[in-house]
């Protein structure tokens, strides 16, 4: 196994799986993430990974979302831009 530095006995060092920061846990944890943060993002991305390859209606329609949040978002800076 991984020795790195003065981990405690029956301590392991892992990498987050999100952000790859380092994290010290239990050898027997299932833990492989830094933070509920990052367990979020990663769990979302799954989903949406997993929505995506199984529903193409789906996967348009998230893109749609995508392309009017950037063009809603486009406007309002344009917008500022303008503005007096
Ligand atoms: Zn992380």
């Amino acid at each position: 196994m991984l020795q790195v530095g003065k981990v405690s006995e029956g301590m392991q060092v892992r990498l987050c799986m999100n952000c790859a920061a380092p994290i010290i846990v239990p050898a027997n944890s299932r833990k492989i993430y830094c933070s509920p943060r990052c367990a979020n993002i990663a769990a979302q991305r799954r989903f949406r990974q997993r929505k995506r390859a199984s529903d193409p209606e789906w996967a348009r329609a998230e893109l749609e979302r995508l392309l009017r949040w950037r063009a809603q978002h486009r406007k309002n800076q344009t917008g500022k831009a303008v503005n007096p």
